[in-house]
């Protein structure tokens, strides 16, 4: 089986954040949604990640996850499905009651608490309403992820964030650094973390600095961009990749991918992919 697949189902996004790595995907189209959840029945990954853009402005999300937890329950399967948003959208009571129902992590990305670092992150400062659901997500009893890229401009706050972590009860915390692909690339100077910085926050991770302010899971930053080469994603418009340095190495299109080929391509890199699975 597959490890993981990440889903970028929509460019649409309310934020602006100079360092967006999928805005490369083109012109937003839905025409092809069928048949990458064809292709997702077939791959059947053991953890699918749902992206954006920001999936959650998605008009077509509910039906896309319907019909996706329709092809696994056809072989008898349970999917683990993790949406992963900005959280900065209103979310409506009956979208919420949705995803408490149909997915296993909400994965929230946070770069900040500060008003003004969140506003230089993400182009714009809508971290209340970031907070309102965080808390909102954690009292309809989701799965939630907190997700930290680190950079230049806020890996000062890790601490922080980590004791804001502990206080709303989040189950898990995944920090993530930036890196200087796709899109990234042009503003790699205002963001990008010197090596010595990285490997420090993921030392400090794996020798416990943080266990007595925050006790759930912390998933540390990863290493090397080499260990993304697992990482299968699929855009919108169904075109399969991974990140690499050069930004995206294409492996192919859903209409005419060898699904047998594809898996037994990918089994070796996808080993090193770290899947933690309910985190509760
Ligand atoms: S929140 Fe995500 S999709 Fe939206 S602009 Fe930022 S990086 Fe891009």
């Amino acid at each position: 089986m597959m490890k993981n697949l990440c889903y970028e189902s929509t460019s649409d996004c309310l934020l602006k954040c100079p360092y967006c790595i999928s805005n490369d995907n083109g012109v937003m189209k839905q025409d092809h949604y069928l048949e990458i959840i064809d292709f997702i029945g077939k791959l059947l990954p053991e953890r699918l990640v749902i992206g954006g853009g920001e999936p959650l402005m998605d008009a077509l999300l509910k039906e896309k996850i319907t019909l996706i937890i329709k092809k696994y329950h056809e072989v008898n399967e349970e999917p683990y499905i993790s949406l992963s948003t900005n959280a900065a959208t209103i979310i409506t009571q009956d979208k919420w009651l949705f995803l408490k129902n149909k997915i296993q992590c909400l994965d929230i990305s946070i770069p900040s608490l500060n008003h003004d670092i969140y506003a230089q992150m993400r182009g714009i400062d809508l971290l209340d309403q970031v907070l309102i659901n965080i808390r909102k997500a954690v009292n309809y009893g989701l799965n939630v992820r907190l997700s930290i890229i680190m950079t230049k401009q806020n890996y000062n706050e890790l601490e922080n964030l980590l004791k804001f972590a502990s206080a709303t009860n989040v189950n898990s915390v995944r920090v993530g650094r930036y890196f200087p692909f796709r899109n990234a690339y042009d503003v790699k100077d205002n963001y990008e973390l010197d090596e010595t910085t990285v490997i420090r926050i993921i030392d400090d991770i794996n020798n416990g600095k943080y266990s007595n302010v925050y006790s759930g899971k912390i998933i540390p930053p990863i290493r090397t961009l080499s260990m993304m080469e697992g990482y299968l994603n699929v855009d919108f418009n169904g075109m399969l990749f991974v990140p690499n340095a050069e930004g995206k190495k294409l492996i192919g299109n859903v209409h005419d991918i060898d699904i047998n080929a594809l898996k037994s391509s990918f089994k070796d890199s996808q080993s090193k992919i770290f899947i933690k699975y309910k985190e509760k």
